[in-house]
């Protein structure tokens, strides 16, 4: 197996859309836009106070809009980071493999993407994320400001609800056996769920000043787009940089593989 392929694994909130949709959601149910009761949840996450399944629920609990009310609110308000029509179509041409992999909702993504997306490139892209159901409760008749139940799905068992990693470990199998080659991954995120896929990862992307650039800073050193070549030498293999557009990471990633 001389040839290798790049399997490239996306978060989307946060890293592909710009905004969290489940935060910002969650911000504006509860009335709070400096987030200040989120990064409650987040601190007792960090912690160790309550598992990341039990704060993410917390969040969708909160949530009280209608499922198009939801779409509208997004719609107006996500931006995409802009880099990302290229950086998707580069992967197209070169028959790199692109899966999403988040613990939002699959169809909340998928609308969010082919709002901003030709159908072509999202229809190259995989999407592993949760279900969610959305029941409308309550009407403003009765005055009963809940206008929605939000319940989600967790994909496994795990205490982050969905273990990224899995995923990454099933394509790669599958990939490899299929095409007969040694499979590199690449991920890029932003949040606390993202370290466990990072770690297994070739190549890391972590936006910048996120949950995910802060642990990765503090656990394994800095960024290789930060270091002078010494540093970057005493850095061995752990390829991980920080990005703020999805074009850096297009560079970056054509710039390694060329020397693989
Ligand atoms: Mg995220």
């Amino acid at each position: 197996m001389s040839e290798k392929h790049l399997e490239v694994f996306l978060d989307f909130d946060g890293t592909i859309c710009l905004t969290d949709t489940i935060d910002h959601l969650h911000n504006l149910a509860i009335g709070d836009m400096e987030g200040k009761r989120l990064e409650e949840i987040y601190v007792a996450v960090t912690r160790g106070e309550i598992l990341f399944r039990e704060g993410y629920d917390r969040i969708v609990e909160a949530l009280n809009m209608t499922w198009d009310e939801a779409m509208h609110i997004l719609e107006e308000t996500c931006l995409l980071d802009s880099g990302m029509p290229e950086f998707i179509s580069w992967c197209k041409e070169n028959g790199f493999g692109v899966t999403v992999v988040s613990g939002g909702f699959t169809k909340l993504i998928d609308h969010i993407l082919r709002r901003n997306l030709s159908s072509d490139l999202v229809d190259y892209m995989r999407i592993e994320a949760c279900a969610i159901e959305v029941i409308p409760s309550g009407t403003s008749d009765t005055g009963d400001s809940r206008r929605a139940k939000w319940t989600i799905t967790h994909r496994d068992s795990s205490p982050i609800g969905y273990d990224k990693s899995k995923t990454i470990g099933e394509v790669v199998a599958t990939v490899k056996e299929q095409k007969g080659k040694d499979v590199l991954v690449a991920f890029a995120g932003d949040g606390l769920n993202d370290v466990n896929p990072s770690q297994i990862s070739d190549y890391v992307f972590a936006r910048r000043n996120t949950r995910l650039s802060r642990w990765w800073e503090s656990n394994v050193g800095l960024p290789l787009n930060t270091v002078g070549e010494t540093e970057r030498e005493a850095e061995g293999n752990k390829k991980w940089w920080v990005f703020d557009n999805f074009s850096e990471i297009k560079k970056t990633l054509a710039a390694e593989i060329e020397t693989r």
